[in-house]
């Protein structure tokens, strides 16, 4: 417990990170840690296999030219991919990714220094994780991008090529999409988490409207064939889906937006926004993160009111 109230004081992102700890997927991983470890892999399709087992979901490209890996969750976790990878042959990890910057996509960043000299995210990922770790003093457990980038990146290893898009501020203002060309596979990151309510994290940038534009971008950019991998799911093995299954984000998006207007409007506050206990029109979504929801979106639609 004493562990867990340290990790409550400090920063937002520090609160989002403890919360995470008692999602459901974790408890999942803590019950299931007692038999070993409690990892999944799910292989999907090119050489691109799907890691779980506490904090966001990690995606890694196996090629004869070598590994790529995107996002760590925590350093353990991380050294449990690591240890596999080695298992399963003797080529080198030629490169490290992150969708964005939050704890449970990049605490494991650290179990990857010395083995891999690339570390690709976006330029508002880096300024990100190195705010978060300055207020938390958690610096020196940090391995940072070593390149970033502000609208796409590209690289190739062995005969795939992989490139990341920013199509702008939604979860954070650092969320890229990693598309693995050849297999037709994206990692979201946080850009999607299914049947869940989404985390919005305007302390690192994020913005409601904007994530709807940012989900239009992505609908039109890939096809009907292409995987969606994203970092965590109320259920723990549903961690893939296709492009029109992303529509139910925008739809509650949306409804979240229209729902909070018209409180606004009728002259309610932010703390009995706060208190609302559904979105009208919302079904199927779970998880803790309601109230932050309603937070985020009064206090954006506020701000912008107070612009005009
Ligand atoms: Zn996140």
């Amino acid at each position: 417990m004493i562990k867990r109230r340290q990790f409550i004081q400090g920063s937002a992102n520090t609160l989002l990170f403890s919360m995470l700890l008692g999602s459901k997927n974790s408890l999942f991983a803590q019950s299931a840690s007692m038999q070993g470890p409690a990892f999944t892999w799910k292989e999907l399709r090119g050489g691109i296999s799907l890691f779980s087992e506490r904090g966001g979901t990690i995606a890694v490209l196996k090629t004869k030219d070598g590994y790529a890996v995107v996002d760590t969750q925590f350093p353990d976790q991380s050294q449990h991919v690591i240890d596999e990878l080695k298992k399963q042959s003797d080529q080198k990890i030629q490169l490290l990714m992150n969708t964005h910057h939050h704890g449970d996509h990049t605490s494991g960043n650290i179990a990857f220094k010395g083995l891999v000299n690339r570390v690709v995210a976006h330029e508002n990922s880096l300024k990100n994780q190195i705010a978060a770790a300055t207020k938390a003093k958690t610096e020196e457990k940090q391995y940072y991008p070593t390149e970033t980038f502000k609208d796409t990146w590209t690289t190739k290893i062995g005969k795939e090529r992989i490139r990341a898009h920013y199509f702008g501020p939604a979860h954070t203002d650092g969320d890229v999409a990693i598309h693995f060309e050849h297999a037709n596979v994206v990692h979201l990151g946080d850009l999607f988490g299914n049947k869940r309510y989404p985390i919005i994290d305007r302390s690192a940038g994020a913005s409601v409207a904007n994530w709807i534009h940012v989900n239009d971008k992505i609908q039109k950019h890939f096809d009907k064939d292409t995987i969606f991998t994203y970092g965590h799911a109320f259920n723990p093995t549903e961690i893939t889906c296709k492009k029109e299954d992303l529509m139910a984000l925008t739809d509650y998006l949306e409804k979240l937006i229209i729902h909070v207007s018209s409180e606004i409007k009728s002259g309610k506050t932010k703390e009995e926004v706060m208190k609302l206990t559904a979105v009208n029109g919302v079904q199927g979504m779970n998880g803790d993160f309601l109230k932050n929801n309603f937070q985020m979106a009064y206090e954006e639609l506020t701000e912008k009111n107070t612009k005009q």
